[in-house]
């Protein structure tokens, strides 16, 4: 079905949205102005609301089911908001012209896009309590019965839910798998063999440090490029855009690239000529890289604060390996470009010490565990000597992408500072997809985990975790190893970054239909939207946000309500999403079945 009006052309999706809803297109055709459509449009609405909300209404919403109706509701709540002046004069567009236009037959196809049109369809079908969702469901036949019996259908049903979900999960592969195991034995031996270097090299942190891919030549001989993968870092080249992937992050790479398994991995290391360009084209036109404004939130260099309690602390601005997607990435330079600087650190624990409201310090950058064990360990015992930091976090992606630096050495000046009772130490990692889960991480995990330090990892919700189940497996297997899934991010809304973005949608969807079905110690994550200088909104918190328009190109634009709004008077900020289409006509041309995304649209 969604697959069939992926592929309509745009008359036919008119016919269809008509269809969808002739009342609307009733009242469209036969008001002569478009106020007066707006009007007729809003009593329409209301009237069916009070049906709604009114259980002895007509027969045909009295047999509609609770779920179906609440829909309709949230359906209209939407429609309103797209179609009142005060939202069109905030986007700047009519939703509402477009369609009173198409209506009247006064404007060609010209105007209308296959995502804007898809939008409205399922927003009308919603409204008209129509959605398809639940048309088929009946009620689960072990709610009509008591005791033993009614036991023994919930386990079919449970146990339907969980093979679904097993076999989901069943198509990507763990960094475990037996099979890429011994492929990526076989890929260090390659890289070894071509760096010249031994076993003792390869478990040497240093020798990873030194030996960082940033050459597109070096990548070449030895791993196989595409020619858009070629073309992007030639791009990348060419406008200076640093890329770096440790010689451990490269043998995760499917040597061949056949697509298998390492899509993911090498979207993440990989700068795309899509990224480059739009990079290139967003600082030359002068906007702001810094999507967080952190330039208005940093009190003191080396210190970023959107909290109360806790704030951040920079002491280096690169990573062993740079994601291309990184939200500091107007900041991250070369590794060698990168310096860690002692005087402003100490200004900065200086100013840490002097506000004595801070009681948690994220230690992040760049990746600190970068840096030597003897910054390291003076870092950390400065933040130490201050009596109200009750809690040091450090934010590294070594882990995955160079887990041979957690040394002895390391984990022993971990041990100095992790003091229950006095201070927590713990570590915030970034894995984001199953497959960077190796041997070799689990190790690192296991030496840190037996002091009792807490690990937890945030997740970006991108295009290349976003499949159905990938993330689930993700959250096992991550749980499995001893790390507890904290955070899932919604990708930074910036233009370079587009390849990698998801619906909001999508994020919603797989929260509630997907993550849901593992045990509750399992999808620990909170899944948010980070607002610009004003820090993270939980997208679970309906109240927190709401469409108010659905733009030409069926892009949703969305407004966001700060954690800070029951507080103060804050702004709230509004944001333009990646289109349902789009995302869907991707997976679809990627050979994912998209039925299984179908209710999609309607979370908002
Ligand atoms: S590890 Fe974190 S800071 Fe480093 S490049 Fe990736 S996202 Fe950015």
């Amino acid at each position: 079905m969604i697959k069939e009006l992926l592929e309509y052309d745009i008359s036919k999706l008119i016919g269809i949205l008509w269809d969808c809803n002739p009342e609307i297109h009733a009242i469209l055709k036969s008001e002569d102005t478009l106020q007066n459509a707006r009007n007729k449009i809003f009593d329409y609405l209301n009237s069916i609301e009070r049906h709604l909300y009114n259980i002895y209404s007509y027969k045909s919403f009295k047999d509609i089911n609770l779920l179906e109706k609440n829909n309709s509701k949230e359906c209209i709540r939407i429609f309103k908001n797209i179609i009142t002046t005060e939202n069109e004069t905030i986007s700047n567009f009519s939703p509402l012209q477009i369609i009173y236009s198409t209506a009247k037959g006064k404007t060609g196809t010209n105007n209308l896009t296959k995502g804007f049109l898809m939008e409205f369809i399922f927003l009308f079908r919603g409204i008209n309590c129509n959605s398809g969702m639940y048309m088929e469901k009946d009620v689960p036949i072990f709610l009509k019965l008591t005791g033993i019996e009614a036991a023994k259908e919930r386990m079919k049903s449970l146990d339907q839910y969980a093979s679904n979900m097993e076999r989901g999960m069943r198509r990507y592969k763990t960094g475990h798998d037996k099979e890429l195991i011994k492929e990526r034995a076989e890929n260090k031996k390659f890289i070894m063999n071509l760096f010249n270097a031994d076993e003792k090299d390869w478990q040497d942190y240093k020798w990873h440090l030194t030996n960082i891919i940033k050459d597109i030549d070096a990548l070449k001989s030895v791993v196989v490029l595409s020619p858009d993968e070629q073309k992007g870092l030639e791009c990348a080249k060419k406008h200076r855009i640093p890329f770096q992937i440790t010689p451990h992050y490269l043998s995760l790479f499917d040597r061949e690239n056949t697509g298998k398994y390492d899509c993911a991995i090498r979207a993440q290391v990989l700068p795309g000529e899509n990224y480059c360009l739009n990079y290139i084209q967003s600082k030359e036109s002068g906007a702001d890289l810094d999507f967080m404004d952190e330039k208005s939130t940093s009190p003191i260099k080396g210190i970023t604060r959107r909290y109360p309690q806790i704030l951040i602390l920079k002491p280096f601005d690169s990573c062993p390996q740079i994601c291309v997607y990184c939200q500091r990435n107007w900041e991250i330079t070369d590794i060698k470009d990168a310096i860690f600087s002692r005087d402003t650190m100490t200004n900065a624990i200086k100013w840490i010490n002097d506000n004595r409201l801070i009681t948690e310090v994220l230690i992040t950058g760049g990746d600190p565990l970068t840096l030597d064990d003897v910054s390291i360990d003076w870092i950390l015992s400065e933040i130490s000597g201050i009596e109200h930091v009750e809690r040091i976090r450090i934010g590294t992606r070594v882990i995955v992408t160079m887990p041979q630096r957690i040394t002895d050495e390391l984990v022993e000046i971990f041990d100095k500072y992790h003091e229950l009772g006095k201070r927590e130490l713990s570590i915030v990692t970034h894995f984001e997809h199953p497959t960077e889960m190796t041997p070799d991480s689990l190790a690192a995990i296991k030496k840190i985990k037996r002091l009792g330090i807490n690990l937890y990892n945030q997740q970006v919700f991108t295009y290349y975790n976003s499949r159905k189940y990938e993330s689930c497996l993700l959250r096992k297997v991550l749980k499995k190893s001893g790390i507890d899934p904290y955070y899932t991010f919604n990708t930074k809304g910036k233009d370079e970054t587009i390849d990698y973005r998801v619906p909001i949608a999508r994020i919603e969807q797989e929260k509630k239909e997907e993550a849901r079905f593992l045990p509750g110690l399992v999808r620990t994550d909170e899944a948010v939207f980070n607002v610009p200088r004003l820090g993270k909104s939980h997208l679970r918190a309906w109240q927190d946000h709401e469409v108010i328009m659905i733009l030409q190109d069926g892009r949703r634009m969305y407004r966001f309500y700060p954690w800070e709004s029951n507080y103060a008077l804050v702004e709230p900020y509004n944001y333009v999403d990646v289109s349902i289409y789009d995302y869907l006509k991707r997976l679809n041309d990627d050979g994912e079945d998209v039925e299984n995304y179908s209710t999609i649209w309607y979370y908002f």
